[in-house]
């Protein structure tokens, strides 16, 4: 294998290196977004929770009044009808302090059924309680983690920098110029893929569409060859 290959090579394995680490720091945000996300959906549910004991209270509230407003009325009613002589009228005070015994009655069965459904109103906003503090705790850990690989990710593109610009400085200056150009436009931009290849069984590593045998009989050279097909920088390996 030639000179440049040997070191281009190097310089190829740093940058592939370097690209996992660029998507492990460019996936921080969105990790980090999600397990957020994770807890806000369990903050919607809790806040969604106490809504539901607050509206089913109110309620209890307004029949508790209404209960105590008929029984009012009742009472208005009873100590005017000693004072009742007349049958009729008599009567007609007794039927209505029969609907109001009768009114007192449903309103009561309700503050029943809402006391039962206030408990379990309550129950499950206490459950709600129980999930956020458990995803809170998780959410704390994951943003701990993320933050951590970000800085690690960091540090060690840092260092790989310091080593890379070195490393392209020992590869011919035209091989390296072309490596560069390669690496930074078409698809290989940015996302680590090789651009520098071999060629085996007489196809190109990257795109396996066969080279001719003048650009193999080149790369055996040590000539800079480019893949016809796809573009990449193509080696001998013998
Ligand atoms: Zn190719």
């Amino acid at each position: 294998m030639h000179n440049w290959v040997e070191s281009l090579l190097e310089v190829q394995r740093i940058d592939v290196r370097m690209a996992k680490l660029q998507a492990q720091l460019d996936s921080v945000p969105g990790d980090k977004a999600a397990a957020e996300g994770l807890q806000r959906g369990d903050e919607d549910r809790l806040a969604q929770s106490r809504v539901a004991v607050q509206t089913l209270e109110k309620e209890l509230k307004g029949v508790e009044i209404e209960v105590e407003s008929l029984k009012a009325k009742k009472a208005g009613i009873q100590s005017k009808s000693a004072m009742i002589k007349n049958n009729e009228e008599y009567r007609a005070a007794m039927h209505q302090i029969e609907q109001y015994d009768h009114l007192i009655g449903q309103c009561e069965d309700r503050e029943l059924e809402l006391m039962a459904a206030i408990e379990e109103a309550r129950a499950a906003q206490r459950e709600c309680v129980r999930i956020l503090d458990v995803t809170k705790r998780r959410v704390a850990e994951v943003q701990g983690d993320l933050e951590k690989r970000r800085a690690n990710s960091e540090a060690a593109l840092t260092e790989m920098n310091k080593v890379r610009q070195p490393a392209l400085a020992t590869v011919e200056k035209q091989a390296a110029q072309r490596y560069e150009r390669l690496r930074t436009s078409g698809r290989a931009r940015g996302n680590g893929q090789a651009v520098l290849v071999p060629i085996r069984d007489e196809v190109c590593g990257r795109c396996r569409m066969n080279v001719t045998a003048q650009l193999r009989m080149n790369a055996l050279k040590g000539m800079p060859v480019t893949c016809q097909n796809c573009g990449a920088m193509l080696y001998s390996e013998d």
